[in-house]
């Protein structure tokens, strides 16, 4: 099949396309690489089945208009972390618009499946827990986070308007927090942001009480879901969790973080930013009923990659082999990973790709 991954370039598109290469399908990436990175698509070099367009979708000229013929269309694009869609919110709210109405046009026109990736951040601060699809929610309209979380909620809606009035079979799947290998060490996430403290020997920054919850789903899991929502017939119309029930506090996260890192990092308390969700867990007896999917990497072995991973960017960047001794608070310099050379750029700096 020929397939459409809008955010191709970003931790969970990275991995996404590396499933549907392996499956034998031609894909082409779409992204703008503002918070994604085309490195995360380096080994797949020269690849002839993988094309590369780097533009905004959600930009008047339409660069999805290119695309003639597609099967599918997977569309991730969209800053995710809480910091870059604070430092970025009216892009956000654009590209969940304009880019999400260019990618369903684009469905639309080439007759093929689409699969919105939304997001756990459309229950906002729920009040029904577990979260399941048929809660509508609980969100700030105007807060910190709203360009994300109203963002999603109007690309959902969008979709779902194409997919009642436009007959395009479309499906929803809302992600709850994916981790792994190829996450920006500054995206600002708890996951990177830990696992880069812990192997530096910082001390882990724990926002408020660190007794809010979120429950962690390894990327291939991610991954497994996304596909099998896509490729299971007559789901058209259906809004599915992704995610793992595996609900623990940002503490426990922590402390699993440093041990499996080995590290004497400590923790540092820093104020809880505005309307930061308080529990977040997924109910996943839709997924497990409808496709049969459920997580399978327990935290412990997830969180060993991301580890992994990091130790071997931070040690590409600075030549040497990061170890960080058990018991020894030891800060190391990390150059090009944490220095101005990697960082996103300031505010007001354009929306340039990088
Ligand atoms: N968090 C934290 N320290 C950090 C980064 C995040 O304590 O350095 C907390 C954050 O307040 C939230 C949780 O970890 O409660 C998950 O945050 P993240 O930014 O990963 O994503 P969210 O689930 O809030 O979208």
């Amino acid at each position: 099949m020929r397939i459409l991954v809008t955010g191709g370039a970003g931790m969970v598109g990275s991995h996404l396309v590396d499933a549907l290469l392996v499956r034998g399908d031609a894909v082409i990436v779409v992204d703008n690489v503002s918070t994604g990175r085309w490195r995360n698509l380096a080994h797949l070099e020269g690849r002839p089945s993988l094309s590369r367009i780097e533009a905004d979708i959600a930009a008047p000229a339409d660069s999805l208009r290119q695309i003639a013929a597609v099967d599918r269309v997977y569309h991730l694009a969209s800053p995710a972390s809480p910091v870059d869609y604070g430092r970025y919110p009216i892009e956000t709210l654009m590209t969940n618009a304009a880019g999400t109405r260019a990618a369903l046009e684009c469905a639309a026109r080439c007759g093929a499946r689409f699969l919105l990736a939304s997001t756990s951040e459309v229950y906002g601060d729920p009040v029904e827990h577990p979260q399941r699809e048929s809660y509508v929610g609980h969100v700030n309209p105007v807060g910190p986070r709203s360009s994300y979380d109203e963002g999603k909620r109007f690309a959902e809606s969008l979709t779902a308007a194409y997919w009642r009035t436009r007959g395009v079979d479309v499906r929803i799947a809302r992600l709850f927090n994916s981790y792994g290998p190829r996450s920006r060490a500054d995206d600002g996430r708890v996951v990177p942001t830990f696992c880069a403290q812990a192997l530096t020997g910082r001390p882990l920054t724990i926002f408020g009480t660190g007794l809010q919850t979120r429950s962690l789903c390894y990327v291939g899991d991610t991954v497994r879901g996304l596909i099998a929502l896509m490729e299971r017939p007559g789901l058209a119309g259906e809004v599915v969790n992704i995610g793992s029930p595996d609900e623990r506090t940002i503490l426990e996260i922590a402390r699993a973080i440093i041990a499996l890192a080995g590290s004497g990092s400590g923790i540092e308390r820093r104020p809880l930013p505005a309307d930061d969700p308080t529990r977040r867990c997924p109910d996943i007896a839709k997924a497990r009923a409808l496709l049969g999917w459920e997580p399978e990497t327990p935290l412990a072995t997830g969180l060993r990659l991301a580890l992994d991973a990091f130790r071997a960017e931070f040690s590409a960047c600075t030549g040497a082999e990061v170890a960080v001794p058990s018991g020894a608070a030891r800060a190391l310099v990390v150059s090009g990973v944490h220095g101005r050379g990697e960082a996103l750029p300031a505010p007001g700096n354009g929306w340039e790709p990088r």
